[in-house]
């Protein structure tokens, strides 16, 4: 796990924490110093978003196009922006600072949990491709879902997508035709039963940016008035 966090003590204190629940820790002061360090993707990272030099958002956007391991930003910041920035940019959870060390192992096992638990979405494959042959894969139009390996593929290329984006687009995917509102879908995808529902919506609007032709005239990814989002599969081009 990678810690980037400025404040020594609270690194130490993290990295004391998660070592006693058995993960290894190492420490960047800074997100270029962390960025530097990516020969070696970490399995999680725990991210402070006020960072002297680059901040904690940009390493995200940074982090993303190397990696879809979990993120979770650590910090003061309590804006809404910053939140939905944040999570648009692929981040899995908040955890305010000040924060208890014990609540953040909590959060951090958690979310290992949970990733554990989510077929399909296994961060240390994303790299691979499209892999042929699986029965994982879901097409649709010119579009490959691989679920072992957690990628969309369009025209051989892979499309980068975070690792929720993926989750809810496979989700969808996978029931074609039905509709989810944004509560089921946040306890579906995001395994949450409460939170800021505004999520959903965001998430929908990224996907639809990769993938629709004309995000705000969906082809795929429908708005259900009164009922929330539906895969149209087939020839369903209503
Ligand atoms: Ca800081």
């Amino acid at each position: 796990m990678l810690v980037v966090e400025d404040d020594p003590a609270i690194a130490e204190l993290v990295a004391t924490y998660l070592g006693r629940d058995g993960h290894v820790v190492s420490i960047a002061a800074t997100a270029e110093a962390a960025l530097a360090r990516m020969d070696e993707i970490p399995d999680l990272v725990l991210l402070d978003l006020g960072l002297p030099g680059m901040d904690g958002l940009q390493f995200l956007r940074a982090f993303r196009t190397a990696s879809m391991a979990p993120v979770i930003i650590v910090s003061a910041r309590e804006s809404d922006e910053d939140k939905l920035e944040g999570l648009g940019l692929g981040a899995d959870d908040f955890i305010s600072k000040p924060f208890s060390p014990r609540v953040l192992a909590a959060r951090v096992g958690a979310l290992l949990r949970r990733i554990d638990l989510e077929s399909g979405a296994d961060p240390d494959r994303v790299a691979g491709g499209a892999a042929a042959g699986t029965s994982n894969v879901l097409g649709f139009g010119s579009f490959l879902l691989d679920g072992d390996a957690g990628t969309l593929a369009r025209d051989g290329g892979i499309l980068r997508l975070s690792r929720r984006e993926f989750q809810l687009l496979y989700f969808l995917v996978s029931r074609p035709g039905r509709s989810f509102g944004a509560a089921e879908l946040h306890r579906e995808v995001w395994h949450l039963e409460h939170g800021d529902l505004s999520t959903v919506a965001v998430h929908i609007q990224r996907l639809r940016r990769k993938i629709e032709e004309d995000p705000a005239e969906p082809r795929w990814i429908k708005t259900v008035p009164g009922s929330g989002y539906r895969f149209a599969p087939g020839q369903d081009a209503q």
